[in-house]
């Protein structure tokens, strides 16, 4: 007796479907993409009830004939390849020929098309995968796909979709992700009867990200380019240094104009932004990479969401460059902004005046941003009185860091103020110190070695048999960072000297509080994963002088060493450095604003 049967197309669609259509999002997708692939210049979404109701694409592509209309509901039927051999080289959206039967399967399906020189279209129903009817349609020129009732048929699907909202959200992101991949085709999209989005045929990426998401993110982006070495064209837009999100959900990247998700990728961005991001945090990008169609797979994945590089290497480290190369070049935008040329050039605080603490709400002290961020600080007191300005001393001026701002003063022994053409701009002196520690100490690994000097006494010191294997593994790591420890009995160690730039009165402490350190990065990755910039950045955060009023002239000194970092914005754990508080803010928040105004 023979068991095995073959599956009816039906219920063989509905099995294609489950990997297809997962939710309402995925249809919008395959349904935007084949509007994408057949030319569309406008795409019109609509979508009741998360999608789950209703939802209907409207294009104004090429459309289909009778035939071919009929033909795309049959499974495998595509016009976009023909053989095998077409599978290597994929240059359009869709290419498998299942989304318009799969979708068909599993709801109430509409289709009516139309070629633009045709007399008439062609309206097909379908339900649950049997076609109803077939007749003339009138629509405009183009295509337009209705579904309703997705899942009708597959209760158990229909009960793993989220609520309303949550798929309506995923809509949204997969329409916005398609919108920033195709800044020339115009979008609308009507939520429950809403108008959500309205966003004109974009001359570039450039305006199409205005459009969607406003001026404010639009200046935080730096374009990206391509070294124009190798075969991979980099290009888009991405978050200077500190611009975060919690999520990963504006971290876009596209590949030959595919939204893509690619570990690849991923672990070139978290390398080239290194110490430009907070832990825990991603970036946001608007990446596009472009690569001859042949040397990448996108037929691993149901819903193409994944692709395979033929060289992931290359990949990697041409992301990781022009990330780097676009965060240095930012760093000169960030300069610009201290060029104040109304402000007479460091007319400052006499050298041996020890400027008071000033009183801050706490909510502002201790303020964290994300970004570079334009705060609105909130209860702002203001400085009492701004420290006299009379006193020119342009003989200290550095000749090679141009010095347009002016230091006003340190606030609570922690916060430079300053002001620029912008307004008033304050630095963490921790943050900075660490960055500017962390960068000298990278350079000097990198060329002759870090200098270390004697401790007048060696010391050793005891630790836990776990803490003594790490200390073990990275010795060299230490040692090549000007530490100079090694082992002096089973878990002890002997430590006779530090990096020279390294001023600590109490260096077992100092290690101890590393090590300690290290070990909770540890904890979540295996410790042989931490690598030499861990380490650095470790020994720069310990390294820091906690609560040292500093004098003038060392202020002075760490805002120049801060300039000339590669990324003066943030420390290497990615926290800001600086914040500017622009004038307009100031006087927003004196209601100064307004008066002026009316
Ligand atoms: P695929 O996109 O993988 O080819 P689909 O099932 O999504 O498979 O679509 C089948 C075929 O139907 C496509 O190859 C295309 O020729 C045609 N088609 C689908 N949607 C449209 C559309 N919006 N405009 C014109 N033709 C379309
Ligand atoms: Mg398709």
């Amino acid at each position: 007796m023979s068991r095995i049967r073959l599956l009816p197309e039906i219920v063989a669609s509905q099995v294609a479907a489950g990997e297809v259509v997962e939710r309402p999002a995925s249809v919008v997708k395959e349904l935007i993409e084949n509007s994408i692939d057949a030319g569309a210049r406008k795409i019109d979404i609509l979508i009741r009830r998360g999608g789950i109701s209703l939802l209907r694409v409207i294009d104004d592509g090429c459309g289909m004939d009778r035939d071919d209309a009929l033909l795309s509901l049959e499974r495998h039927a595509t016009s976009k390849i023909r053989s095998a051999a077409d599978l290597h080289a994929i240059a359009t959206l869709g290419f498998r020929g299942e989304a318009l039967p799969s979708i068909a399967s599993v709801s109430r399906f509409r289709l009516t098309t139309r070629e633009a020189d045709a007399v008439a279209g062609t309206e097909i129903i379908v339900n649950g995968g049997k076609i109803d009817i077939v007749r003339d349609g009138g629509e405009a020129p183009g295509t337009q796909v209705e579904v309703r009732s997705l899942f009708y048929n597959l209760p158990a699907r229909r009960k793993f979709l989220r609520s309303e909202n949550t798929e309506s959200r995923n809509i949204e992101h997969q329409l916005h992700l398609q919108a920033i991949g195709h800044p020339e085709i115009a979008f609308t999209f009507v939520r429950d009867d809403r108008l959500v989005l309205q966003l004109p045929r974009a001359a570039n990426l450039h305006d199409r990200i205005r459009d969607l998401h406003g001026n404010e993110l639009l200046e935080r982006l730096l374009p990206l380019t391509s070294a124009g070495l190798g075969k991979i064209d980099i290009g888009g837009l991405i978050g200077q240094a500190g611009v975060s999100r919690q999520t990963r959900a504006q971290q876009l990247v596209f590949v030959n104009g595919r939204a893509i998700e690619s570990p690849v990728v991923t672990a070139g961005l978290r390398e080239g932004y290194h110490t430009a991001l907070m832990k825990g945090q991603f970036p946001v990008t608007f990446l596009f990479l472009n690569l001859d169609p042949a040397s990448v797979d996108v037929n691993v994945h149901p819903a193409k969401r994944e692709v395979r590089f033929r060289d992931p290497t290359g990949v990697r480290e041409a992301v990781v460059n022009s990330i780097r190369r676009a965060l240095e070049g930012g760093r000169g935008d960030w300069q610009e902004k201290f060029r104040a040329p109304n402000i007479s050039p460091l007319s400052a605080l006499p050298i041996e005046r020890e400027t008071r603490p000033i009183e801050v709400q706490p909510a502002f002290a201790q303020q964290t941003i994300e970004t570079l961020p334009r705060v609105a600080p909130s209860g702002f007191e203001g400085p009492r009185k701004l420290p006299d300005t009379t006193t020119p001393a342009e003989e200290r001026i550095d000749k090679k860091v141009p010095q347009q701002f002016q230091i006003i003063g340190v606030l609570n022994k922690l916060y430079v103020l300053m002001e620029n053409a912008d307004g008033l701009v304050l630095v963490d002196q921790h943050a900075a110190h660490e960055r500017i520690l962390f960068e000298e100490l990278r350079r000097r690994m990198e060329e002759q070695g870090v200098p270390s000097q004697k401790l007048l006494l060696p010391q050793t010191f005891d630790l836990s048999p776990r803490d003594a294997e790490w200390v073990e593994r990275n010795m060299s790591i230490l040692q090549k960072m000007g530490i100079g420890i090694e082992g002096f009995g089973p878990n002890t160690f002997k430590i006779d000297c530090l990096p020279a730039f390294l001023k600590t009165s109490d260096p077992v402490s100092f290690m101890q509080r590393v090590v300690d350190d290290l070990k909770s990065a540890s904890n979540s990755s295996s410790p042989l994963r931490l690598g030499e910039e861990t380490i650095a950045k470790t020994v720069c955060r310990h390294a820091v002088k906690a609560n040292d009023p500093l004098r003038y002239l060392e202020v002075e000194k760490l805002i120049q060493d801060l300039l000339g970092c590669d990324l003066p914005y943030c420390c290497p754990h990615g926290r800001p450095t600086m914040i500017q508080i622009s004038l307009a803010e100031l006087e927003k928040k004196f209601g100064r604003r307004s008066a002026i105004q009316t």
